[in-house]
């Protein structure tokens, strides 16, 4: 495949940043990535696995002569990091981010760019509950949406660079403003990880009264679950307290809805909660005729034996 960028600055090490370097390297789109994060463990296990071409031991240097710069930290350290990097960026160079919340990180990040650094955020639909420097694999971004998310006055030609890029590691681009991309992904993933926390907190209270049937019973629906609640904390502290009204709004909805459902157990309303389930049903159907998961049953899990 053709090369995109000579050299790739990639700022966090986690599992973003090593799904992208494996999957950018894997498909030759890069010519020289470098890596810093910012403990020293992390850096020298990312040298120990041969993460990156080179881990720097700062991030200025890191983002040295690189053509484009991607800030994979939590979206809390955003603003930090561009403070820092910001006058070692290369005139006509990239900088882009893969942050779940869109308005912060521009609030947070724009204030630091130099004048000819062109910023083009995005977001890959992609994760798994891993975090570090060990937790990517190439094939994370297979199949799944890379949403671009340009600033007015932006410039194209970088714009359809980085697609270039997200293209060439698998992944299918779309571009989306700002606002609307943190109220969809409230929906989409935010709420649902709160709703995951919450009820794996209240299962872990119940637990003490219950030993270990929580555990042992698990596989009925729970263990969906623990798998999304058992996310990094950093990352998802940073994620709620930075798209707070968002998932405030959907979480509200969720409180209204939640009272209905409640509200028709407790009148013995069968009819209303038959059709409640259909409905959510046809969802699933829509996300399985889009290719966003398997319909395979046991909630897509290969079956052990
Ligand atoms: P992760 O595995 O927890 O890794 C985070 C990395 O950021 C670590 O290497 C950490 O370094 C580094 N870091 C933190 N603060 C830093 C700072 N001030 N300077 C330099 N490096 C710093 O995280 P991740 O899952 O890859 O997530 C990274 C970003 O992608 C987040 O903004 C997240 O919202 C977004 N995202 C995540 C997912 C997902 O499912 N995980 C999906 C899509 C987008 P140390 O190890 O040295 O502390």
């Amino acid at each position: 495949m053709k090369r995109v960028y000579d050299r790739v600055a990639l700022i966090g090490l986690g599992l973003i940043a090593s799904s992208m370097f494996h999957a950018m390297k894997r498909a030759g789109l890069a010519g020289e990535v470098v890596g810093y994060a910012k403990t020293r463990e992390t850096r020298d296990v990312a040298r120990d696995i041969g993460l990156c071409d080179r881990i720097c031991e700062t991030a200025t240097e890191a983002v040295e002569d690189a053509d484009l710069t991607v800030l994979c930290v939590p979206v809390g350290a955003m603003g930090k990091v561009a403070a820092e990097i910001g006058p070692a960026l290369k005139r006509g160079s990239t900088l882009s981010d893969v942050g779940s919340v869109k308005q912060s990180v521009i609030e947070e990040v724009s204030p630091h760019l130099p004048d000819g650094v062109h910023f083009v955020p995005a977001h890959p639909l992609a994760g798994t509950e891993h975090s570090g420097p060990r937790s990517g694999f190439a094939e994370l971004f297979q199949g799944r949406y890379t949403l671009i998310v340009p600033r007015e006055n932006c410039d194209r030609e970088a714009v359809e660079r980085i697609k270039e890029l997200w293209r060439g590691i698998g992944a299918t681009t779309e571009e989306m403003d700002a606002a609307h991309h943190d109220l969809t992904l409230a929906v989409t993933s935010h709420a649902p990880h709160l709703i995951a926390y919450t009820m794996v907190g209240v299962a872990d209270d119940i637990r003490r009264l219950t030993s270990n049937e929580v555990i042992k019973y698990s596989a009925a629906g729970f263990r969906d679950f623990t798998r999304i609640a058992a996310s990094d904390p950093t990352m998802w502290r940073d994620v709620f307290l930075d798209n707070r009204e968002a998932t405030l709004e959907i979480l509200g909805r969720f409180t209204e809805e939640l009272f209905a459902l409640q509200r028709a157990i407790r009148t013995g309303n069968g009819e209303m909660l038959h059709a409640y389930f259909s409905r959510t049903r046809k969802i699933r159907r829509g996300i399985i005729e889009a290719g966003q998961d398997t319909d395979a049953p046991d909630f897509g899990r290969a079956k052990k034996d």
